[in-house]
């Protein structure tokens, strides 16, 4: 959980014309991590600088050629939605100033996740901070005393010792868990093996791919 101060949130009062670069967003269900299973309104921006060789949205990288979408515009869809809470992600969401988003969201009463690399500074009120650490771009370390759950992504071996040494920065009782890489089905034995060994890690599956689900 991250929050900044009242003060801050009052500045952002009229902020509703505040645009950001979205890639798509939409009602579905969460797929990975602790929350899989619950409906949620997905917003990914668009923008990413950490450049996964992997990475399953590379059409998220640039800003442009993506929609413009204001703060007003994309509430309202998540409130119509009736979704019971909002993912940010990306793209890396945190290149952008999340404030005037996650403010508006939270004033309608929706809880706030997001899924960040932690490689940009934060911002905005989020109730839920999945950090997924990428070795290309490592996290900033005002990231990590609130991270609610690390979800890392695994390759191969070297993977959960950058695992170890991410979770060795978290608080106490964050979440922690391993996820295969969609591409890599090896990982899978390499991922079981250790857990087992390291059972206060988790397997966290894309099940959204499993299900087709977008
Ligand atoms: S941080 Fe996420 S969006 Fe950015 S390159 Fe890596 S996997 Fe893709």
């Amino acid at each position: 959980m991250y929050n900044i101060s009242s003060d801050s949130i009052e500045k952002q009062a009229g902020s509703a014309d505040v645009q950001y670069p979205i890639m798509e967003h939409f009602y579905t269900i969460q797929g990975e991590g602790a929350h899989t299973g619950r409906a949620a309104y997905f917003i990914r921006t668009a923008g990413c600088d950490v450049n996964c060789w992997w990475c399953d949205v590379k059409e998220s990288w640039e800003e442009e050629g993506h929609p413009i979408l204001d703060v007003k515009t994309l509430v309202e869809q998540a409130v119509k939605s009736e979704a019971p809470f909002v993912v940010i992600t990306g793209g890396e969401p945190l290149m952008h100033d999340l404030l005037p988003l996650t403010s508006a969201l939270k004033n309608k009463g929706l809880e706030v996740h997001i899924e960040t690399s932690g490689s940009s500074p934060l911002s905005g009120r989020l109730d839920w901070v999945t950090l997924s650490p990428k070795r290309f771009k490592k996290p900033l370390d005002e990231v990590f005393p609130y991270v609610d759950e690390l979800k890392v992504v695994v390759l191969t071996p070297k993977d959960l010792k950058w695992a170890e040494e991410n979770a060795e920065k978290c608080p106490e009782g964050t979440k922690l868990l391993l996820q295969p890489e969609w591409d890599t089905p090896e990982s899978i034995d390499l991922i079981v093996k250790y857990v087992k060994e390291n059972p206060q890690w988790g397997i966290s599956l894309q099940t959204h791919k499993f299900l087709d689900v977008p």
